[in-house]
């Protein structure tokens, strides 16, 4: 990996994923811009981090262009949770694609490598399992889940576009869900619900027969592999990025209720529709090209994320959107 001090520019910096990025680029010395609009993040997140001279918060929306000299680009501006993305599903659409537009555009003329945060929804709700990058998905156009899936589809052609019609050196990974320390509480993902109703001792709000199934991956190893993807030559992606051990939902539910010895008891409420069947990456190219695997179990994983849920004070935070009501 490249020791030289690099500008680097981190967008949607402030949220999950974004803060623990910009933290490990920051400890790595390079010069950090973390650009957010804070629609789903709180400043909070970074705040550790603002005394530090070479890191840099700037408020600002995606879908506006903006100027400034990098020299790498982390293009993560987009809400993630589906209560957040379904919220003003337009401007979903908007901070995807203008979004897109606005960090290539810089790149081409800076010269700068950028990095796209795509997703596993671009699979949809898969027909193939485990999902290969050769893949090209099963995803509705005009439902509710299309702002997000196909807004991060389109940012994938630009960026494909970028690549091959003005040479823009760019990075594509297909992030699979995540979770760990500082989500959201309120984001109305599985992890952050069931964890909270769990230490609360309300209902775990099943939705369907909880047969549905994710492959969970642990923030640390995702970041992990962010920067091996932005730093390895020759590997332009899609590049799946996830833990590949699948669990139901219904499994998730047992070991959280296990793991913080909750009284909880078990609600079935409706499937959201079109929420995908099944859901496991197939990481044979993460593996091969970048040298990279997930080392933390979902139980060790789980143990820290609840250890940090019960560590803040979780009514301090404001539940931002509706949540499949
Ligand atoms: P998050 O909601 O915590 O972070 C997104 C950040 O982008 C927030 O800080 C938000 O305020 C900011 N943002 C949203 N719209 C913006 C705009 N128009 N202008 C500027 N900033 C804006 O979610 P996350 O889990 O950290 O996800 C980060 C990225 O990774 C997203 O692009 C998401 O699509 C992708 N991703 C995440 C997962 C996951 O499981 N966490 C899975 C697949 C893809
Ligand atoms: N889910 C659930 N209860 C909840 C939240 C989500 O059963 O309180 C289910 C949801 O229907 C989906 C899975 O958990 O099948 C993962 O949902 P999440 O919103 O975390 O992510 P995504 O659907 O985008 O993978």
């Amino acid at each position: 990996m490249s020791r030289k001090i690099l500008r680097i520019l981190v967008t949607g910096g402030a949220g999950f994923l974004g803060s623990h990025l910009c933290e490990r680029l920051v400890d790595q010395g390079h010069d950090v811009l973390c650009l957010d609009n804070f629609f789903t993040s709180q400043k909070t997140n970074v705040f550790h981090l603002l005394n530090k001279p070479n890191f840099e918060l700037i408020r600002h929306d995606v879908t506006l262009p903006i100027f400034m000299e990098v020299d790498q680009i982390y293009n993560l501006a987009c809400p993630a949770a589906p209560g957040h993305y379904q919220y003003n599903p337009i401007k979903t659409v908007k901070t995807s694609v203008l979004g897109a537009t606005n960090v290539l555009g810089m790149a081409k003329r800076c010269g700068a490598r950028v990095l796209q945060a795509s997703t596993s929804e671009v699979y949809g709700d898969p027909q193939v399992h485990p999902q290969p990058e050769s893949y090209w998905g099963n995803v509705n156009p005009i439902g509710i889940r299309s702002c997000y899936d196909e807004g991060k589809r389109v940012a994938e052609t630009l960026f494909m576009d970028y690549a091959r019609m003005n040479k823009v050196d760019i990075r594509i990974i297909r992030i699979f869900n995540t979770y760990g320390p500082r989500m959201h509480p309120f984001d109305g993902r599985v992890v952050s619900n069931f964890i909270r109703q769990c230490l609360k001792n309300e209902p775990i709000t099943l939705f369907g027969n909880g047969q549905q199934t994710r492959s969970f991956c642990y923030r640390d190893d995702l970041v992990d592999a962010i920067i091996r993807m932005m730093n390895t030559e020759g590997v332009t992606g899609p590049i799946n990025i996830g833990n590949p051990d699948e669990f139901t939902i219904r499994e998730l539910a047992d070991i959280t209720l296990e793991l913080t010895a909750s009284k909880s008891q078990i609600v079935h409420m409706p499937l959201p529709a079109d929420d995908p069947t099944r859901r496991q990456p197939d990481i044979t190219l993460a593996r091969k090209h970048l040298g990279w695997n997930p080392s933390t179990s979902l139980p060790e994983g789980l143990e820290k994320t609840i250890a940090w849920f019960r560590s803040i004070d979780i009514d301090s935070y404001r539940p931002p959107t509706p949540n499949y009501q």
